[in-house]
């Protein structure tokens, strides 16, 4: 699906150890809202774009995000939030939310941990775990689509299939999982000693988690279950139905980031390359690469070439 990718702000609500982007582009100045209506209609008009999926930072942190919504509904463009939800936790702001650009949107939150302390270490805030929690039930309960999204990293990979048990204790089977690894560019990148998980260390706590998964599934708790960012020689074969890819990783329709120059407005970019794939050389005659999904182009590299072990 051609997707407009928007990051109105990178101002956030968390300081998250593995942020994809550097401390200091929070301080870039917010896209003006004319510029992100204007992009909007014009990536319909040159890429058919069918779908916008607004990060950040901390998109509910942007004043005019029920605006882009609103508009996006207009259009009938499908709608994808990334959020941490800690703002939907207040009733109040919840329910003006939906009161404003009702319910027909996905939103995906991030938890890093099923222990309330080690995610509240991760976002560097006190108290996020809960919040988020209550953010994410709200939601629920005013029916918006919602996906959990788990980044392995450092600190919690090794309860994986905890955090699976907490998942499906906590959630009805309509919300989503998606399990992926991480992009270790911006403070991912900085702080490396924690974030990063090299896939042969990885793989037995995400292949025992999804054998809970399996196991639910078995029992008719269906879920709609993905990973992500998963090359297919870094994971057994049995495995291989859960794994995707995103997208972006390939390249990218249409992205609007604010501009480094604080006095400049930015400009919509048309068919990026995207940051992912299979496209490291030992995929070049690598018998799966047509159906691999690869990994991030940036952990490809902090991890080097003897992770791939391409299929003859
Ligand atoms: S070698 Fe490359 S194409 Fe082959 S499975 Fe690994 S990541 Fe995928």
């Amino acid at each position: 699906m051609n997707t407009l990718f928007v990051s109105p702000s990178y101002r956030c609500n968390e300081n998250c150890i593995f942020c994809p982007r550097h401390k200091i582009s929070k301080l870039y100045k917010p896209i003006p809202l004319d510029i992100i209506i204007k992009s909007i209609t014009d990536a319909i008009e040159k890429k058919s774009i069918e779908m916008i999926l607004i990060s950040g930072g901390e998109p509910t942190l942007y004043k005019d995000l029920t605006t882009i919504i609103t508009t996006a509904n207009q259009l009938n463009l499908k709608i994808g939030i990334l959020s941490n939800s800690l703002k939907f936790a207040d009733n109040n702001f919840c329910k003006t939310f939906i009161d404003t650009v009702g319910n027909n949107f996905e939103l995906t939150t991030a938890f890093h941990s099923h222990i309330a302390e080690e995610h509240d270490k991760i976002t560097g805030v006190k108290g996020s775990f809960d919040k988020s929690l209550k953010g994410v039930y709200n939601l629920i309960n005013a029916e918006v689509r919602i996906t959990i999204k788990y980044i392995i990293n450092g600190i919690s990979f090794n309860k994986l299939p905890e955090f699976i048990e907490w998942v499906y204790n906590s959630f009805p089977d309509s919300v989503s999982l998606v399990l992926c690894n991480m992009d270790l560019c911006g403070e991912a990148l900085n702080n490396s000693n924690l974030a990063a998980v090299p896939f042969n260390i990885s793989k037995k706590y995400v292949e025992n988690a999804l054998d809970v998964i399996i196991q639910y599934s078995k029992k008719n708790r269906l879920r709609n279950v993905s990973v992500f960012n998963t090359p297919l020689c870094c994971i057994d074969p049995y495995y291989w139905t859960f794994l995707r890819k995103y997208e972006s990783e390939e390249s990218m329709a249409a992205l609007l980031l604010p501009s480094i120059e604080n006095q400049t407005n930015p400009i919509i970019q048309y068919g990026l390359k995207g940051d992912g794939g299979a496209n490291f050389s030992p995929c070049t005659n690598c018998a799966v690469k047509n159906i691999c999904p690869g990994t991030w182009r940036k952990t490809a590299e902090y991890f080097g070439n003897d992770i791939f072990k391409p299929f003859k």
